[in-house]
């Protein structure tokens, strides 16, 4: 790791979305949790506060020296032992029961074996269904015939988020047998991208990249803000949420760009499930910037900022429900 590199600007704490939240006055911080701990065995009076973080990254592109804040968090969390948070006990349980982090609503699987996967993620089967079919029939629409796999589990990423790596491990093992039945996997979660690119070494696709250079419309009237989802920009790339924009106005969305619409929906690194309160003020706070824009909702990539903020009673859509092939 790379911590020695410090040089105390304070870059990350002015960027981390928990620290300035008002809720957020018990996080340590990225520069204590990333930086000091690791090397100064600050770790013991840390504890559970260096779960209060939603691994946004954008810390590690606030700081000017390139040290991996995040990495070093998860690492942490990884390495904590005691009592775990009781949100993060349940997800558990629902891996042990279920194989996902919340419950399956879903039921429309496809599996006629197909050499695409659409890989909604646990929210897309759990909690944001009409997402998921939206997405899977825009794809058959754009001639991608695909399977919904009820073999594929979670990615195991928002276990790797609450360290616990052996879980994740479980589940990476489990998928790849249902992976390498497929050519192409699509994911309209951000995160799950990443953690199948990252920790299975397989080239997955979000629907953005997959959607772009396609021939879309789209009926949504009045203007609609973006959130930009932190693991996409800043985990996939910033060119891929730079064509979540392009998409939407090729299609003749009338998008608002806002300052803080790559900020973060305070939903990720398990904060939901672990820090409710906090997911829920960082979400609060969004949408009021969103309601004060007056427009008429927002559109993402993300299921997990689709539940979040949808959560504080702003229309959320996916990109897969705001656009429509051209006929
Ligand atoms: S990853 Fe995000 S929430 Fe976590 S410390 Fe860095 S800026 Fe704060
Ligand atoms: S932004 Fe980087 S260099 Fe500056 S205080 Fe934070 S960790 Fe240290």
């Amino acid at each position: 790791m790379n911590e020695g590199r410090c040089v105390k600007c304070g870059s990350c704490l002015r960027a981390c979305p928990v620290l300035n939240d008002p809720s957020g006055s018990r996080f340590p911080g990225p520069r204590t949790v990333g930086v000091d701990a690791p090397r100064f065995l600050e770790r013991d009076s840390i504890g559970q506060n260096a779960l209060r973080c939603t691994t946004c990254h954008a810390c590690e592109w606030a700081c000017p020296s390139g040290i991996t804040l995040t990495r070093s968090m998860l690492k942490l969390r990884s390495e904590m032992s005691g009592e775990r948070l009781p949100g993060h006990r349940k997800m558990l349980e629902n891996i042990s029961s279920f194989g996902r982090t919340v419950s399956t609503e879903f039921s429309g699987w496809m599996e006629d074996g197909n050499r695409i996967l659409y890989f909604p993620g646990c929210i897309g089967l759990g909690r944001s269904t009409d997402l998921t079919a939206s997405v899977s029939s825009l794809l058959t629409s754009l001639g991608m015939k695909h399977d919904i796999s009820s073999e594929a589990m979670c990615c195991g990423s928002p276990l790797l988020k609450i360290g616990a790596l052996d879980a994740a491990e479980g589940l990476r093992r489990r998928n790849a047998e249902v992976f390498s039945r497929y050519d192409r996997i699509i994911t309209s979660c951000p995160g799950c991208t990443y953690q199948l690119r990252e920790v299975y070494g397989i080239e997955a696709e979000h629907v953005i990249e997959v959607l772009k250079g396609s021939d879309l419309c789209s009926n949504l009237e009045g203007r609609w803000a973006l959130q930009v989802p932190c693991h996409l920009r800043r985990g996939i790339s910033p060119w891929t949420a730079e064509d979540l924009i392009s998409i939407l106005e090729s299609a003749g969305v009338s998008v608002v760009r806002m300052p803080g619409e790559d900020g973060c929906c305070g939903g990720g690194g398990g904060m939901l499930s672990g820090f409710p309160e906090t997911s829920g003020s960082i979400a609060r706070s969004k949408v009021d910037l969103y309601r004060r824009a007056g427009v008429n909702g927002v559109i993402t990539a993300c299921p997990f900022c689709s539940l979040n903020l949808g959560r504080e009673g702003i229309k959320v859509l996916d990109i897969g429900e705001a656009i429509a092939p051209k006929h």
